[in-house]
């Protein structure tokens, strides 16, 4: 199999070679000139209807040695070197052009690293981008995670002021992993909140973990918040979501990220099929 046809997350195996790969500026850079990241889609869906809503857009760097490289081999040396914030605009760039063509009710949901809240072109990349392709921006979900928005709690909640003023809805990624501080989550203009899938892994055989999914979807309801689980990967966890009164879901009991033909192949399936029961 060649390296360009691996097309979803099930085909990315781990590979020993991988230790060989080096991460740094330099590669980062010749991966950037030579066009090797691409955005992945991973769909979400509304559980109680099991309508797709959206997708999330994930990064993967298509290694021509080693093949398709997920984020955790690259993003954390990005973050340090400012290369972040050009794969940020590759990811702004790309998701919306394919968002474009999907139906307008669809979202897109982005992941943004701490450093870029500190980036003052964020709030325009957006905007100009949202413009030249004519998305609105309430169909963009720009997912922080908690730690990144209380970090700098003063700079966060004055560029979070201005990315929601210009309609965009921002969400919080790791919900549950030990930072939330929800009335002020609420402050802070979130309108959605992800629980984080070490807590859907183990809702099943942990009752801390069920207890503080009950209470993180009872928090986020009594603000107005929307919950989204992510790392869902059979219909025991679906359905336990959704009773818990989980509105969204995410995970590959649904779908892996896939590349862009594969997702506009899957939602056409997804669409037709109405036999699906989640
Ligand atoms: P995340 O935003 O929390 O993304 C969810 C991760 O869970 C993704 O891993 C996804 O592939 C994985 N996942 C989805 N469903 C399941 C499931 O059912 N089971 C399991 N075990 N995993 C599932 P991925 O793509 O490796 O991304 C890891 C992290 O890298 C992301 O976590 C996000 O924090 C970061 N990342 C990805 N793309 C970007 C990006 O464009 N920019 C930034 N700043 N970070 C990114
Ligand atoms: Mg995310
Ligand atoms: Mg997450």
């Amino acid at each position: 199999m060649s390296i360009d046809s691996r097309s979803t997350d099930d085909l990315i195996r781990p590979n020993h070679a991988d230790q060989a790969l080096v991460t740094n500026e330099s590669t980062l850079s010749n991966a950037l000139e030579n066009n090797q990241f691409a955005l992945f889609y991973q769909p979400q869906i509304d559980l109680p209807t099991g309508e797709v809503v959206g997708f999330e857009g994930l990064l993967r760097w298509r290694h021509p040695e080693y093949g398709v490289k997920l984020p955790d081999s690259f993003i954390a040396t990005a973050e340090q070197t400012g290369q972040i914030a050009q794969l940020t605009h590759l990811v702004i760039d790309t998701g919306f052009k394919f968002i474009e063509k999907l139906n307008p009710e669809l979202s897109f949901s982005l992941n943004i690293s701490s450093q870029c809240i500190r980036d003052n072109h964020l709030v325009d990349t957006l905007d100009s981008c949202c413009n030249a392709f004519h998305i609105d921006p309430h169909r963009v979900v720009l997912e922080f995670t908690e730690k990144a928005a209380l970090e700098n709690p003063v700079h966060a909640e004055d560029i979070l002021g201005q990315l929601k003023t210009n309609g965009f809805r921002l969400g919080i990624d790791d919900s549950g992993t030990g930072y939330t501080d929800m009335p002020d989550l609420g402050k802070m203009h979130f309108s959605e909140l992800k629980i984080d899938k070490s807590l859907v892994t183990t809702m099943e055989t942990s009752s801390k973990s069920r207890k503080s999914i009950i209470s993180t979807i009872a928090l986020a309801d009594s603000l107005g918040i929307a919950t989204i689980a992510e790392g869902i990967e059979n219909n025991l966890e679906a359905i336990g979501l959704r009773e818990l009164g989980c509105q969204f879901g995410q995970g590959y009991y649904f779908a892996r990220p896939m590349d862009e033909a594969d997702t506009l192949r899957w939602l056409e399936n997804w669409n037709k099929s109405s036999s699906f029961m989640i």
